[in-house]
C-alpha cells in the first residue's frame, strides 16, 4: 500500500474514495480578431461574470476569513487597471481568451518575482484565469467534483472559490500537491476544521475512486485502503472530536501537571473570538496592529485606551504583551526604517530602541499606566533579543517604567543557547518558534518552499526548545512558548517534555491541545520529548510520538 508523504497544515483523520478536482479548461487556440470592439466586450462580460460569481459566493459563505479572500479576488477582477490592460491586448489583435491569459500572466510573474506571501498567492491567479478561460469559450468553471458520496479531494491546489464551495458534509479531507503552510488551501482548511496535507507529491497518479486515509496531524496519505480502515478512521475522528467538543478547563496533563494554555492576540478585536473567555489568558497579545498604516505613532492616550481594554476584558487572567515588534515581514510605514539589505537581520524588533527609546519607554509608560487599577496580571516581553546585555537593559526600563514582570523572546538561536544567564535577569521566557525556526534554519519564514526546514518538528529546534526548557527548570522561572509550534496538538506534550511550562496560540487551536495534553502524564511527555529529539528528521520524529 503506497505512502505519500505531504506537509501537514490541519490535524484531523478521514478515509474514503479519492477524487480530483474538475481540471480548468485548456487554453483554445487563437482567434483572428475581426470586431475588436465587440472582443472588448466579450473580454470585459468574461470578467464581470467571474467578479459577480466570486461576489455571489462569498456573499453565501457562513465563513468571514474565506469570504474576505474571495471579495478580495473579485477585486483584482474588477480592477480597471486590468481591464486597461485586457482592453491594450485586444486592440494588439489578442483575442478575449488569450488577452485576460496574457494579462494575468504578467500578474503572475510580478507576483513569483516578490516571493514570500505573494508567491503563494499565485494560485489565486491561476483560478481567476481558469474562470474567464471557461466563460470565454462557453464551458462550465472549474471547481469540485460531486461524486455523490463523502470524498477526499485532491487538487494540484485549491484556489479560494473551491474551498469555499466545499460541502463539509461531503469533502472529509483535502490534500494538494502544491501550496505551502500559508496557502489558502492550509489558512481556510484550519479554519474549516478539516484535515488537510499539502505540497504532496504523487496524489496525481491515484485514480478516481480509490480509497484513501489522510492523517492531517502527520501529513501522511495511505492509498489503497480497505473499508475496515475506512470505518475504523471515521471512528477514530469521531473520538477526536467529541474530545474537542469536552468542556473547557485548565490545561494539565493526565497526572494533573498544569500547562497555561493562552490565547495570541493582535488587538482587542480579537478578545471577542469565542475561544479567547476560555483561554487561561493571552499568552502573546500582538502590539503591531496599533501601529499599523500610521504616518506617525499613536499617542500615549490611544495606547494606554488600547492596553486597558485588553486588561479589563481580560481580567483575573493574565496578559503576556509584547512590545512593538517592527521590521522585517512587519513593516511600519511611520519608522521610515530606511532600506536594508536584508531587513529579517537588520534593525528590528526591540533592536529599534537602541536607536531611539524614546518610543519603547512610552509604550512600557502606556502598558504600566494602563495596568493600574486594573484586575489582569501584565507581563512585558521584548522580541528579537540576542544578549544577555539587551535583556538586562529592557528589564531596566520596565522597572522604571513601573512594570513587575519582564521577561524576553526566544527567537534567536543566540538567545536560546544562553537562555539560562538570560533567566538571571528576566523573570521568564517565551519562545517564538515562528522566528526561531528561520533563524536557525536560515529560511524565510514566508518562503513555501522552505517548508520542511521551518517545520517545527526539526530535532534542531526542539534541541533548542530544550535548552530553554531545561534552563527554566534550574532557575525555576516561566519558560512559554507562543510560536505557531504551539498549536499542534501532536507536538503539545513534547514541547511540555521539552520543559515549556505555557502554550499561546489561536484560539480556535486551544481545544485540540487541551485534549491532547489531557491524554499524557508528565513522564510521558519527557519519554516522547527525548525520542522526537533523538529522531533523525520531522517525519522520524512525528513517527516517534505518534508510537510512542
Ligand atoms: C514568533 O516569532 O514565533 C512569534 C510568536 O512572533 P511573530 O510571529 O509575531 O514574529
Ligand atoms: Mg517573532
Amino acid at each position: 500500500m503506497p505512502e505519500l508523504t505531504g506537509v501537514p497544515v490541519s490535524p484531523g483523520w478521514a478515509a474514503g474514495p479519492a477524487y480530483r478536482l474538475t481540471e480548468p479548461p485548456p487554453l483554445p487556440a487563437p482567434r483572428p480578431v475581426t470586431d475588436p470592439e465587440a472582443e472588448l466586450a466579450r473580454a470585459a462580460a468574461a470578467l464581470r461574470a467571474v467578479a459577480d460569481d466570486l461576489m455571489r459566493r462569498s456573499e453565501a459563505s457562513s465563513d468571514r476569513a474565506a469570504a474576505e479572500i474571495l471579495v478580495a479576488q473579485a477585486m483584482i477582477v474588477r480592477d480597471p487597471v486590468l481591464e486597461d490592460s485586457v482592453a491594450a491586448e485586444v486592440k494588439a489583435g489578442r483575442d478575449a481568451a488569450h488577452a485576460i491569459t496574457a494579462v494575468l500572466a504578467a500578474y503572475r510573474a510580478g507576483f513569483e518575482s516578490s516571493g514570500g506571501y505573494l508567491a503563494e498567492r499565485v494560485a489565486d491567479l491561476d483560478d481567476l484565469r481558469d474562470r474567464a478561460v471557461a466563460v470565454c469559450t462557453g464551458v462550465a468553471m472549474p471547481g469540485v467534483p460531486a461524486p455523490g458520496v463523502p470524498f477526499v479531494l485532491f487538487a494540484r491546489d485549491l484556489a479560494p472559490a473551491d474551498t469555499v464551495g466545499l460541502d463539509l458534509t461531503r469533502v472529509l479531507a483535502v490534500v494538494t500537491e502544491e501550496g505551502g503552510p500559508t496557502s489558502h488551501t492550509a489558512i481556510l482548511a484550519r479554519s474549516l476544521g478539516l484535515p488537510a496535507v499539502v505540497r504532496c507529491p504523487g496524489i496525481r497518479d491515484v485514480a478516481d475512486g480509490t480509497l484513501v486515509r489522510v492523517d492531517g496531524a502527520v501529513g501522511a496519505v495511505s492509498v489503497g485502503v480497505d473499508e475496515q480502515t475506512v470505518a475504523a478512521t471515521g471512528a477514530q475522528e469521531q473520538a477526536r472530536r467529541s474530545a474537542l467538543a469536552a468542556p473547557a478547563g485548565p490545561g494539565r496533563t493526565a497526572d494533573g501537571h498544569p500547562v497555561a494554555l493562552l490565547a495570541n492576540i493582535g488587538s482587542a478585536r480579537d478578545l471577542a473570538d469565542p475561544g479567547v473567555p476560555v483561554a487561561e489568558g493571552v499568552g502573546l497579545f500582538r502590539t503591531e496592529l496599533l501601529y499599523l498604516d500610521r504616518t506617525v505613532a499613536p499617542s500615549l492616550e490611544e495606547q494606554i485606551a488600547t492596553y486597558a481594554e485588553v486588561f479589563r476584558v481580560a481580567a483575573g487572567r493574565r496578559v503576556v504583551v509584547r512590545t512593538l515588534d517592527a521590521g522585517a515581514d512587519k513593516p511600519l510605514p511611520f519608522l521610515a526604517q530606511g532600506r536594508e539589505p536584508n531587513p529579517a537581520l537588520g534593525v528590528r524588533g526591540l533592536r529599534l530602541s537602541h536607536r531611539d527609546p524614546s518610543m519603547l519607554d512610552a509604550q512600557l509608560t502606556a502598558i504600566a499606566k494602563a495596568a493600574a487599577g486594573m484586575d489582569a496580571d501584565v507581563w512585558v516581553m521584548a522580541p528579537m533579543v540576542a544578549t544577555v546585555d539587551e535583556a538586562s537593559r529592557f528589564v531596566d526600563r520596565c522597572r522604571a517604567a513601573g512594570l513587575a514582570r519582564a521577561g524576553v523572546m526566544v527567537e534567536i538561536p543566540a538567545a536560546a543557547l544562553r537562555a539560562d544567564a538570560l533567566l538571571g535577569v528576566v523573570d521568564f521566557l517565551s519562545i517564538g518558534t515562528n522566528d526561531l525556526s528561520q533563524y536557525t534554519f536560515a529560511a524565510d519564514r514566508e518562503c513555501g518552499e522552505l517548508a520542511a526546514l521551518l517545520d517545527p518538528w526539526q530535532p534542531a529546534l526542539l534541541d533548542l526548545i530544550g535548552a530553554c526548557g531545561a534552563a527554566g527548570a534550574a532557575a525555576g522561572k516561566p519558560v512559554g512558548l507562543c510560536g505557531e509550534a504551539g498549536a499542534d496538538p501532536l507536538l503539545a506534550p513534547v514541547l511540555v517534555g521539552l520543559g515549556v511550562t505555557s502554550l499561546s496560540m489561536s484560539a480556535r487551536a486551544l481545544p485540540a491541545v487541551r485534549a491532547a495534553l489531557a491524554t499524557r502524564t508528565v513522564a510521558e511527555c519527557r519519554t516522547l520529548a527525548a525520542a522526537a529529539r533523538a529522531a533523525g528528521d520531522p517525519a522520524a520524529a512525528r513517527a516517534a510520538v505518534v508510537n510512542g
